[in-house]
């Protein structure tokens, strides 16, 4: 999927993220929307799960140490333009996350940093651990340019059992409390999404955006917050940011709905 970017210079994005053997979700999402935008993609694996447009089989969590690792040997050789967190699956790889995006803070080098708080596959199974919802929490979210929750999860990181419409905006502040600079929720009544900042007024985004009828939505969390990630590394202004991403996302979608793939929920087209 072709998006209009006026300069063809690649900009250096990583992904914290679990991978989707299937090829819709997680880190696979991410780099194919990183490719698509003229990014340099590049992962830290937190997990392996096993699974397909039906659901999840299976999670193999890396060892957090390796986490490290991995985050060690590229940020001491290349210079990154933007960080994306998705999957981080248990409290020891929060932990080891969350310190080394602390010295990246007190070097003065840490990139915007979108972080989508990633608690269910689109299957609605849960692909993180109890605890861990409440240590991301405190510890990788007050780190965030960003917070891009979908309404369930906004929910469970407020420990409620529904968000009305009326109460969106009031949820998505208090959510700005737990340290992020702004709060994305999206796929308000499917489609449109609220975006939050401190000290500004609330943004709807897409709100005349079609709707489009597609049983083929795997991965479209991933593939906004990562489209988020490589424009805000692009030097896009965060409302402009979200605003490209949000055609994106709707343009992966709309050219996805005819695909034949799988027995479930199907990926979007990049
Ligand atoms: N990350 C991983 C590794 C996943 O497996 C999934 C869902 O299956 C997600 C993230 C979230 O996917 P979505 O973009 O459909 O919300």
């Amino acid at each position: 999927l072709a998006y209009p970017i006026d300069e063809h210079r690649y900009i250096n994005v990583m992904t914290i993220a679990g991978s989707d053997p299937s090829g819709g979700a997680g880190l696979q999402a991410d780099l194919k929307t990183f490719a698509s935008l003229y990014c340099y993609g590049m992962t830290t694996i937190t997990a392996l799960t096993a699974q397909n447009t039906c659901g999840v089989d299976g999670i193999y969590s890396l060892p957090a140490s390796f986490v490290r690792q991995q985050l060690e040997s590229v940020f001491s050789d290349i210079n990154i333009d933007a960080i994306k967190i998705g999957m981080l699956e248990r409290e020891e790889i929060i932990v080891e996350v969350a310190q080394f995006l602390e010295e990246k803070r007190a070097a003065a080098a840490l990139p915007p940093l979108v972080v989508d708080p990633v608690i269910y596959a689109k299957s609605g199974d849960q692909i993180i651990d109890n605890n861990a919802i409440n240590i991301l929490k405190e510890k990788i979210i007050p780190f965030a340019t960003l917070l891009t929750p979908n309404r369930q999860e906004a929910c469970r990181l407020l420990g409620r059992d529904n968000i009305g419409l009326e109460d969106l905006e009031e949820s998505a502040k208090e959510l700005l409390k737990l340290g992020t600079k702004a709060v994305l929720i999206k796929g308000i009544h499917g489609r449109d999404c609220l975006l939050v900042r401190e000290q500004e007024n609330a943004v709807w985004i897409g709100e005349t955006t079609d709707w489009i009828d597609s049983k083929n939505v795997h991965g479209t969390g991933c593939t906004y917050s990562a489209a988020i990630t490589a424009f805000l590394g692009r030097g896009d202004p965060l409302v402009r940011a979200v605003q490209k991403a949000k055609i994106y996302i709707t343009e992966a979608i709309r050219a996805g709905a005819t695909y034949k793939q799988g027995h479930g929920a199907g990926p979007v087209c990049h």
